[in-house]
Order: structure tokens, then sequence, then C-alpha cells
């Protein structure tokens, strides 16, 4: 089971009273359940938020947005009354005008703690298109190198937080990157019988339902790509990957073969050789 994640930039909803809201609180056991009793006794609705604690700090950020409208308190009112909580160090409040908030107070965004960027699915395939249309089949070598690059990129700093044995042997884990990323909901199929190979599930690969969407009957090259520059990076070893089958294709996901060196594939086949049912028992 997959729940959709949303990323809060904007809100509008024309005539409501909407804002965005950021409180500071002394990180203790708690803190947030009491700013949002608080809120509730305001009888203001929290739209969307999430809580940021950043291990040494104090302090602990939550921030949300919030329809005012059937509430008797104004942004001011609001305000006051949460700052009077003792746990709350400061709020600061950003209210809509004409029914449109743009989350405009919390910056940089991060990933991982690194400065990160979002983009829409729509606005990469978009980009990837215009070289297609520019370039011809000669697109296809520079999506291949940008994309390998990027997945590299990836995987180099997972090596540097992990340390690469630990990586190699939590690649199932990491490969869940993608699905939290959204690029598409992935599975790991570790193969060990005859050649050591993986194989990577891919549902609703954003860039496969794109090109069924603009009637292009063609398999991926970007996630391809990226797949094999985080794989090799990982195991520090080339990497094949093939798209065995593709959504684009009128296959029911996309999945790609990925093969290593044998000797690098060792840890995690034998994980997934210690999963497998024993016959004896
Ligand atoms: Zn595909």
């Amino acid at each position: 089971m997959r729940y959709p994640r949303n990323v809060d930039v904007w809100e509008y909803a024309p005539g409501r009273k909407l804002a965005e809201v950021v409180i500071r609180v002394k990180s203790v056991r708690g803190a947030v359940a009491v700013c949002n009793k608080a809120v509730a006794e305001m009888g203001v609705s929290i739209l969307d938020g999430s809580v940021a604690a950043t291990r040494p700090s104090r302090t602990a950020t939550w921030s949300f947005s919030v329809d005012l409208t059937d509430s008797s308190f104004s942004v001011k009112g609001f305000r006051e009354r949460l700052l009077r909580l003792p746990i709350v160090e400061s709020v600061q409040i950003v209210p809509s005008q004409d029914g449109l908030v743009v989350d405009e107070q919390r910056f940089p965004v991060l990933w991982g703690g690194r400065r990160a960027v979002i983009l829409r699915a729509d606005a990469l395939t978009e980009m990837v298109d215009r070289l297609w249309d520019v370039f011809g089949t000669g697109a296809a070598t520079i999506i291949d190198q940008m994309a390998e690059a990027m997945g590299r990129h990836s995987a180099k700093e997972v090596v540097d937080d992990l340390g690469r044995d630990f990586a190699k042997d939590h690649l199932e884990a990491l490969m869940g990157t993608y699905t939290a990323l959204g690029f598409a909901d992935v599975a790991l199929e570790p193969g060990w019988s005859s050649e050591p190979r993986l194989t990577v599930h891919a549902r609703q690969l954003f860039e496969c339902q794109a090109n069924i969407k603009r009637k292009v009957r063609r398999r991926s090259v970007f996630f391809r790509a990226h797949i094999r520059g985080f794989v090799e990076e990982i195991y520090g070893a080339e990497a094949e990957v093939e798209e065995v089958q593709c959504l684009a294709e009128g296959g029911e996901e996309c999945s790609f073969r990925v093969s290593v060196p044998a000797a690098a594939m060792a840890p995690v086949q034998a994980r997934a050789k210690a999963r497998e049912p024993d016959p004896q028992s």
C-alpha cells in the first residue's frame, strides 16, 4: 500500500481566509500536541503540515496551512493566542491574498540535509521531449549521460553517508528512494539461481507514462540510465541495465534487468537466499 505525498507549495480557495503558519516550539515531547490543541480550540482547520526537529537543535518547527474562515479569530488574534503558550518561541503567519497563499517561509528545500529543487514530472518530461525534438535519436545519448550522472551523484551521497559495504548490503531498501522521490513505485527482485542479476519492477514509471500520453512507443531512456549510474556507483563496478518489459509497449509495468559482476553481487544474493523458505522444513 502506498500513500500519496503532498508537497504543500500553494493553496488557493477563493473567498476563504487561508494562512501559512510557522511555529517554532521548544523541542520537548508533546510540544506539537499542545499547539495542535490550541489551534483546534480556536476553531481553525489545519489543511496540511509538517514537523521538523533537527538534532541537536533545542527547537522544532511546525509548519502548516490553515483555514481561518470559520474561526472567530483574526490572523492577529490567532498569532497572539499561540504566542501565549509557554512552549512557543515564535509564530510567523503569511495570510492569503484573494484566497491564494504561497509557502514562501520555508527555504531552502532540503533532501537528506542537502539542497534540493522540486520539479514537476510534466516539466521534466517536457525538457526531455525538447531534446528528442531537437536532436532526434541523438537525444538518447544526451539523456542517457545526463541521467547516469544524476544516478551516480545520488549514489555517491549514499556511499559518503552510509559507506559502500552498508549501501551494497541494503540496495533493496535504497532502491526505495525512487519510490520516495516519486519516480515510480519500485520493488526489487534479487535473482540468484543461474546468473547474478536483479530485476527492478517499476510501476507507474513517470517517463513511460508520459510516452503513453504522447502516444510514443518508446522504452525508458532516462530511468534506465539513472539506475545504471546508481547501481554502478554503489557497487563500484560496471552494470548493464535492460528494460525487459515496458508500459509504453503494452506491458503491465516497466521492469529492468540489472546485471553486475558476480563478485559485486555476493551480499545481495546471500541476503536473498537467507530469505528463501527452507525446503527441509
Ligand atoms: Zn517503460
